[in-house]
């Protein structure tokens, strides 16, 4: 007992004896029942998780694979919202509001509104017009430059001819931000100063600039391109034949169908019916290549005078 720790041990042993007896056996099934709370715990845990999110087209989750509602694109210099085609109004067989090629589209964007490979239409317009709508468009339309109210707003297809457009396209089914519109040409064509109104882009202008619009459809990849006018169609195509024989029937363009039809500007001067109807057999046509389903009404526009 010479030991302190001995003694120390010697001094506290009736006590633990004490504290030992106290200590009652944990009630029968307690560890069950705890074993039980932790597995619902973890249950809950595993329940209330957040699923993993995959930033990648690989691996993704459920969650992840389904349509998401992409960021509204500003019309650049306009401050306008273009809103893509939003999920609840997709319908069943319909694509998903991103373009391919993941972040190009942006980078394409920035590349083509900082162009600067004709100086002297740079020096001119106000901005580049880059286009319009839901960039995953199963429909493409497209037009041949922009005009001075397009070069103002950054938008394509907005004075007289754009609003008859909005109209064709609303007949069809659609709305402007369910597919795409643009322009051969980006930047609007000079004037010889002094000169107000818009001159046709020269084939020349619309060869350099078709690579950006080459680019566009690559990344949409549309089920169908609707050509307006025949200034977009030799931009397009390279096709100089009339309108008149080329409309009614399928081109393509990167294996792409292309619809050529009457741009809206010559429905604005020529307004009779038989001129609108052939327009619209020609958005028909467009119609059944996508497998839209066609009313009868929808059949009948354009057959008879509005009562
Ligand atoms: S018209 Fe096209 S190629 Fe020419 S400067 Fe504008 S964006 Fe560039």
């Amino acid at each position: 007992m010479s030991d302190p720790f001995q003694k120390a041990l010697h001094a506290t042993l009736p006590m633990l004896k004490k504290i030992q007896h106290g200590i009652k056996p944990a009630p029968k099934g307690s560890t069950a029942a705890l074993k039980s709370l932790r597995d619902a715990a973890l249950a809950k845990r595993r329940i209330t998780k957040p699923a993993p999110q995959s930033t990648s087209g690989t691996g993704a989750t459920t969650e992840s694979r389904l349509p998401a509602k992409p960021a509204p694109q500003n019309t650049p210099g306009t401050g306008v919202a273009t809103e893509s085609r939003s999920a609840a109004k997709l319908p069943p067989a319909s694509r998903p509001s991103a373009p391919s090629g993941g972040g190009r589209w942006e980078s394409l964007r920035a590349e083509v509104l900082a162009c600067v490979k004709c100086p002297h239409l740079v020096s001119s317009r106000t901005q580049v017009v880059f286009g319009v709508g839901n960039p995953a468009a199963e429909l493409l339309f497209v037009g041949e430059a922009p005009g001075a109210d397009e070069d103002e707003l950054g938008e394509p297809f907005v004075g007289m001819a754009g609003q008859l457009l909005t109209k064709i396209i609303q007949a069809m089914g659609f709305e402007r931000s369910d597919i795409f519109i643009a322009n051969v040409l980006k930047c609007r064509p000079d004037m010889p100063p002094g000169k107000s109104g818009n001159r046709k882009p020269k084939p020349a202008e619309m060869a350099t600039c078709l690579p950006w619009l080459g680019e566009q459809i690559a990344l949409i990849k549309p089920r169908v391109i609707v050509a307006l006018g025949a200034t977009a169609t030799e931009g397009l195509l390279g096709e100089t034949s009339p309108l008149r024989d080329l409309r009614g029937r399928w081109l393509e363009f990167q294996g792409i169908p292309v619809m050529v039809t009457y741009h809206p500007a010559y429905l604005l001067r020529n307004q009779s019916l038989s001129e609108k109807r052939k327009v619209w057999e020609d958005m028909l046509l467009v119609l059944e290549k996508l497998e839209k389903k066609i009313t009868a009404k929808q059949r009948a526009f354009f057959t008879k005078p509005a009562a």
